[in-house]
């Protein structure tokens, strides 16, 4: 017999399913949602239908943008340096890299790392896509923003194997980012200077 009602258990399995989230902290979060405004639970729902009715990826980067679009604002920008393409993880390390105000070329969003302990191979990243892209526009130099872990530098490392007979400069972002740590969570002095000395892959 089950202690708690039905939907209540089925909102901590939901809850408990989520990065960071253990089992106490789910429940706490469940009870909190029982005691809250009526209000905030449905605005919450209603965001979290939104989030996957009214989102898109853009089909040429990758990076999230509005289900209206056709594609992003960054790759819809006359004004932007076609000639470079910076590749990261997601979306996040696109804001992180904005958000320095110091990089004016276009993204390519892979949607993951290599990592063969979870199974993901070069076909379940956008690493096809970008290879397309090498191919079909103007590109000249391809920046690997990849993470500085184990993951990152192997990604890094299969992208300059997968680009190498094409003729882009290849470069990586330099050091100086904490290893391990994530492009997103980088202050964006470090992230500048990480840009600005990049060096050959
Ligand atoms: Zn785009």
């Amino acid at each position: 017999m089950a202690l708690l009602p039905a939907p209540l258990e089925q909102l901590i399995l939901g809850l408990e399913r989520l990065p960071g989230i253990g089992p106490k902290t789910a429940s706490r979060l469940a009870f909190y949602f029982l005691k809250a405004p009526e209000e905030y639970a449905s605005d919450l729902a209603e965001a979290l239908k939104a989030v996957k009715s009214g989102t898109a990826f853009c089909q040429t980067c990758f990076h999230i943008m509005d289900a209206s679009r056709t594609e992003c604002q960054i790759c819809a920008d006359e004004k932007r340096d076609k000639r470079t393409i910076c590749v990261v993880e997601d979306s996040l390390d696109v804001l992180a890299l904005e958000k320095t105000v110091g990089y004016f070329g276009q993204y390519h969003v892979l949607h993951g790392v290599l990592s063969p302990i979870e199974g993901i191979g070069p076909d379940d990243i956008r690493i096809y896509e970008l290879e397309m892209r090498i191919k079909t526009e103007p590109v000249e130099e391809v920046i690997v923003a990849t993470n500085p872990s184990m993951e990152g530098d192997a990604t890094a490392l299969y992208i300059r194997q997968r680009l190498e007979k094409y003729p882009v400069k290849l470069t990586r972002l330099a050091r100086g980012l904490p290893v391990g740590g994530d492009l997103e969570y980088a202050d964006q002095s470090t992230l500048l200077r990480a840009l600005a000395g990049r060096q050959s892959l």
